[in-house]
Parts: C-alpha cells; sequence; structure tokens
C-alpha cells in the first residue's frame, strides 16, 4: 500500500509545543493533511504514555489508531474529501525522541535520537532504563545525561525490532554532524554499533542532494520528518512508503534502504530551513560558506565567531561534488507548506482569519494538504481559491521559486 509517513513529531508535554497537540487533534490533523502513519512523539512521557494506552487500539500488528469512542468526536471536523477510509487510512506509530549531553574524550556531544517501538511492552522496557538514567517527566523529549551509545544498547536491548534514528543531523546543536557539538562521521559515533543503525534523518536545512555527498551516507534511508511542535507543521517534511500496512513492513522497508519500498522523500526546500546558510540571528549576518571564509569565521558586527549553518558543514564532510552527488540522491518532491502558500498571495500572517479560512476552503473542496501540494490540478486548485494560489504552487512543483536563505535559527523566505 502506498503512503505518507511523519515519524517524528512532539505532543503537547514537549518543551515549547502547542497545548493543542492531543492524539484526538493529531488524528484530525493527520488526515487533513493526507498523512498515512504518523509517529506519536514523546513515548517516554508518563503523562502522554498512558494517553497513547488508554486512547489507541492496535489494529495492525505496531500500528494504532483512536479507539472508537475518540473517533467519535474528530469525523466532524474533518471534510469528506479528506476523510480516511480502506485505500488511505491512518494510523499511528509508537515513537519517541531523547536528547543526550555527554562527554567523550574531553570533548563534549548533543545529540537527539528518534526512537521507533514495535508495541507498549517494548515503550515500557525503554522507559524503564531511561528512568534510571535521568528525568523523563518534565520533558517529552527527555535530556539525558549518558553516551549516545549507551541509548542505542537499551533500545536493542528492548527489542530488537526497535528502531534508533539519528534526528536532524545536520543541525548546528544537537545534530549528530552538526558543526556545534556533533561529530565528523556516523561511524565515530557509533563505532561498532553502527551496523544497528538503518537510517538517518536530514532535517530541514539539507536536501537529499546534499546528504548524497557523503559517500559515507549511502547505506543509511534518509528519512523526512516534520519534527512538528504545532498541529499547522504536521508533515511539512514527509516519506512516500509502499509497503505492508504494518510495523515490521515499514521496518523491513527502512532497514533495506529499498527504493521499490521507500519510494521518495517529499522535502523543504533547504534554503528555507533556519540552519542553512552561516551567520548571527542577532547581528542580522547572513554568509555564504566562501563569504565566511572571507572574514575568518568572525561575525563582522560583534567579532564572534559566526554559527556554521548546514551547507558550510556539509561541504567540510563531503567527499563528492555536487555534480558526483547527483545520481546517489533520493527521488524526491519539493513542497513548501499551503498555509506559507497562502499567507504569502494574500499577503496575510499564516494566524489571520482570512489566511485561515482560504486554507480550510481548499481541503474541503480539493482535498487533503499533500494531494493538493502533489497531485491536484492547478485548475482545479485555482477554483478553489485564487489563480495565484494555482500558480505558486505549480512554480513550486516545478522548483521555479526564489528564495533567501534562512541561518542561525532565521527561517529562509520564499519568493514565488
Ligand atoms: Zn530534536
Ligand atoms: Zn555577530
Amino acid at each position: 500500500m502506498k503512503f505518507i509517513a511523519d515519524f517524528h513529531i512532539h505532543s503537547k508535554y514537549s518543551h515549547a509545543t502547542s497545548k493543542f497537540m492531543d492524539l484526538v487533534s493529531l488524528s484530525t490533523w493527520g488526515q487533513l493533511k493526507g498523512i498515512g502513519v504518523m509517529g506519536t512523539g514523546d513515548f517516554t512521557h508518563p503523562l502522554w504514555q498512558q494517553e497513547l494506552k488508554t486512547q489507541l487500539q492496535e489494529v495492525e500488528p505496531g500500528l494504532f489508531e483512536l479507539k472508537p469512542e475518540y473517533q467519535k468526536t474528530i469525523t466532524s471536523q474533518v471534510y469528506d474529501s479528506c476523510r480516511v477510509n480502506a485505500l488511505s487510512p491512518h494510523r499511528f506509530m509508537l515513537s519517541s525522541e531523547v536528547s543526550t549531553v555527554f562527554k567523550r574524550n574531553g570533548r563534549c556531544y548533543r545529540t537527539h535520537s528518534i526512537i521507533l517501538a514495535p508495541s507498549f511492552q517494548a515503550v515500557d522496557a525503554i522507559t524503564k532504563e531511561l528512568e534510571k538514567i535521568g528525568n523523563i517527566k518534565s520533558d517529552g523529549r527527555p535530556i539525558l545525561g549518558c553516551d549516545v551509545v549507551d541509548i542505542v544498547k537499551i533500545v536493542l536491548n528492548a527489542s530488537e525490532q526497535c528502531m534508533i534514528i539519528p534526528a536532524h543531523i545536520w543541525t548546528p546543536w544537537y545534530g549528530l554532524l552538526g558543526s556545534k557539538s556533533g561529530f565528523n562521521s556516523v561511524h565515530e559515533a557509533f563505532g561498532d554499533l553502527t551496523q544497528h543503525i538503518y537510517a538517518v534523518e536530514k532535517g530541514l536545512s539539507s536536501n537529499f542532494l546534499m546528504n548524497a555527498q557523503l559517500s559515507e551516507l549511502d547505506r543509511f534511508a534518509i528519512l523526512c520528518n516534520s519534527d512538528a511542535h504545532s498541529l499547522q507543521n504536521l508533515g511539512r517534511e514527509a516519506n512516500l512508503l509502499d509497503t505492508d500496512l504494518s510495523y515490521a513492513g515499514i521496518i523491513s522497508a527502512l532497514r533495506k534502504n529499498d527504493k521499490n519500498e521507500l519510494l521518495a522523500g517529499i522535502e523543504f526546500f533547504p534554503e528555507r530551513g533556519k540552519y542553512y546558510g552561516d551567520g548571527h540571528r542577532a547581528c542580522g549576518v547572513y554568509l555564504t560558506p566562501e563569504q565566511t571564509v572571507a572574514c575568518n569565521g568572525i561575525c563582522p558586527v560583534c567579532h564572534k565567531p559566526v554559527t556554521i549553518g548546514v551547507l558550510n558543514r556539509v561541504n567540510q564532510l563531503a567527499d563528492r561534488t555536487v555534480e558526483q552527488a547527483e545520481k546517489f540522491a533520493s527521488k524526491r518532491y519539493r513542497v513548501v507548506p499551503l498555509f506559507d502558500i497562502v499567507a504569502q498571495e494574500l499577503k496575510q500572517a499564516d494566524t489571520s482569519q482570512k489566511v485561515q479560512k482560504m486554507y480550510h476552503q481548499i481541503l474541503q473542496q480539493v482535498g487533503p494538504e499533500f494531494y493538493v501540494l502533489l497531485k491536484a490540478s492547478t485548475q482545479q486548485i485555482a477554483q478553489a481559491s485564487t489563480p495565484g494560489i494555482a500558480q505558486a504552487i505549480a512554480k513550486i512543483r516545478s522548483g521555479d521559486i526564489v528564495i533567501s536563505p534562512g541561518y542561525d535559527g532565521v527561517y529562509g523566505q520564499v519568493q514565488f
């Protein structure tokens, strides 16, 4: 079965997340967006774990849906055009993210890892071990003072069917290969245990082509996930799969990194990511990697070292040129979230009533957001919205857009 999957999201129990990130809303928005399989996020958090156990039921091995009594409350909020059916279901997969902060050989490393689990039994086993290491109650994404290698051991000990996936590997802070507190290779981080790592998450500020510049990454499935902290951001990046609808089917596709099963990634334009370029947010300074070299990595405004972004970091670690990388890059679709497109066309904030109304009007008349962005005819979109919105979507599909790049925590801006 073909479906779109987003394995990395957060619940209302993670820091700086929307209070609306509960299971009923996630299920509603999963359908509006057109996401077939969505991570639950935060399964190590005791209160969230309780909600998962109370509100979800297993439908296929390792995949869950809301119990009927909870589903009842969402049907009225999902338009007929977006509602799931036997051919396009909506499922949850047990997932979580942990942050590890640790010293190795006198250096400090900070990394984030996504964990996928096949059952509540595995979730319980992982939680029990992590509880011994640090506080898992204060944050849905707990911060643990242990080596990332210990997390791999705990997770695989809980179940061989679990997966551990380094998250947003390129972000300067918390990325496994990040410029500030990361390693220079996946193998440097995991050593002999690298054989148990089958996938990495590329994060919003890099694309497949950039990842293909490192031959070391060839053997890993490169995943696109949203890391959403709000309903609106669900699926801003996602994966297109064609597998059995089961935990084992999905995991097997990731492990084999089989292009007939892990069909494509649906990715952000990396320039829009907030760590793409180099610079200083507070100083309003954006630099290309060449400009950073020219000023010796020192900010011309405050004279402190600039934050080295993802493009520069990829260049540092790459062993292939962009041209050489082309044939190794996975198949991808590039998208800009529909809220952003509508907001820009209507020249209003994405939170404004006008934008919200137009967004929902399009979904109601055309279908789930991914269908609108990837498949619907521009004529159909124009009828449901404006010719400008339809034209913007057509331009994004062909990559015919201009972007001023993001840097040091500032998102890049698109012009259609
Ligand atoms: Zn993270
Ligand atoms: Zn500065």
